[in-house]
């Protein structure tokens, strides 16, 4: 057994940390002002090799694997979890497309996905169907020449930003099988975008999507007529791992910004982390948040290792992002008033923390999937 990391994930980690902390912590809070990432920001994240990381190298990724995915996301987390959408979108879209596109599909979408020049959205949830996604009702119908996709999305992170989107779509009857996925550029006729208003992740841009008559085209299909369900859903133990990650990690630098004030501030005559009252909640969540990062990794290293790992992926997503809030919360109480303050980085942290709960599926849809792996579809809820 070994619970390290390999010389190369520590020199990758080593330079994920760099650039997070060089490139974009200084930026978080304007980002979170602002409502925007940076200028330039997805092309610099693709220069810097981030989405690119899951890519095969023949398409223009690093080829590595779920693991130094990982690596990325939690050092991006650190300094804001805002930034690792765009990693995280790059690793989910880019291994569906590479599992279940054709190799012309690979060779014309990938190497734009790895360089940041195509900004990917997974543009799955609608307004009536979120948690029940088999259930979508976006309909693709036949045209002479293809589809045309009419119908709602909403609640697509980095949607008001994505120049692609893996567009989920009714083609065929109720349920999982009548599920289609196209992959289309969103400028595209007919597609309207609108920000959604949120409490965090607010450079995200996520946004509501209208497709009216949209068209589409056979060599834009995923995977094959009625195959789009079942793949999101394969992609999804890899990005809840993934999620998990990234909220034990803002979770840990909430931490650790906390152990440092109370290493700091006195009352009382001593330091507060002298005060049991302070060091032993810091010390419990610090304990959980360490434990569900390494539920998370486990789930990424099983991936990486050709194992079975729905279990332990949907078991992390649905822990890491409660204990991050958890942990967050009590790091915020650390700072007395200062954690109120707007001023403060630890109240976007907060509000970030909050997302990830949600995000890819909620708890209890992530607590259904494992459900029904530990007890059997017949007996599970
Ligand atoms: C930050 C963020 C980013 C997101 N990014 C994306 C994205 O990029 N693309 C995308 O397509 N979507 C995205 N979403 C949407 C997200 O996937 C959905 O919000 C989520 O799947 C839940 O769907 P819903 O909000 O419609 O809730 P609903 O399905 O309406 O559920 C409402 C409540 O009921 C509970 N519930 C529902 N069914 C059951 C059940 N069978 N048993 C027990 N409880 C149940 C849910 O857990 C929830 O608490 C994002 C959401 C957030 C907050």
């Amino acid at each position: 057994m070994d619970f390290g990391f390999t010389d190369e994930q520590r020199a990758l980690a080593d330079k994920v940390r760099a650039f997070a902390e060089e490139r974009i912590a200084p930026g978080a809070a304007r980002h979170d002002r602002d409502g925007t990432f940076m200028p330039g920001f997805f092309t610099e994240l693709g220069r810097a090799g981030l989405t690119g990381l899951g890519i095969p190298a023949e398409h223009g990724g690093s080829g590595l694997g779920a693991v130094e995915v990982g690596i990325a996301v939690e050092e991006l987390a650190k300094a804001e979890v805002t930034a690792c959408y765009p990693v995280l979108n790059a690793a989910l879209i880019g291994g569906i497309i590479d599992r279940s596109g054709t190799e012309e599909q690979k060779a014309a979408w990938l190497p734009a996905v790895a360089e940041g020049q195509s900004v990917v959205a997974l543009v799955l949830t609608e307004p009536e169907h979120g948690t029940d996604a088999a259930a979508i009702g976006l309909r693709a119908e036949r045209a002479d020449d293809g589809w045309v996709l009419t119908g709602t999305k909403t609640s697509i992170m980095l949607g008001f930003h994505a120049t692609h989107g893996l567009v989920f779509a009714r083609t065929g009857d109720d349920g999982a099988r009548g599920v289609t996925a196209f992959y289309l550029p969103l400028d595209r006729a007919g597609i309207e975008r609108e920000r959604l208003r949120d409490l965090g992740a607010r450079a995200g841009g996520r946004a509501t999507l209208e497709f009216d008559h949209v068209t589409a085209a056979d060599d834009e299909v995923v995977g094959g007529e009625g195959e789009g369900f079942v793949g999101v859903m394969r992609g999804f133990d890899h990005s809840r791992a993934l999620i998990a990650v990234m909220a034990a990690a803002s979770a840990q630098a909430a931490l650790d910004d906390a152990m440092a004030f109370a290493r700091e501030r006195t009352a009382f005559g001593k330091t507060i982390g002298q005060h049991q009252g302070v060091a032993f909640p810091l010390v419990e969540h610090a304990t959980r948040v360490h434990a569900a990062r390494l539920l998370a990794y486990e789930a990424l290293w099983r991936k990486d290792a050709g194992l079975e790992h729905r279990v332990e992926a949907n078991m992390a997503k649905w822990w890491a992002p409660r204990v991050g809030v958890e942990a967050t919360h009590q790091a915020l109480l650390t700072f007395g008033h200062r954690g109120w303050s707007d001023e403060h980085p630890i109240s976007r942290r907060m509000r970030d923390a909050i997302g990830p709960e949600i995000a890819d599926g909620t708890e209890n849809a992530t607590k259904l999937v494992v459900a029904r792996q530990l007890l059997g579809r017949e007996h599970a809820p």
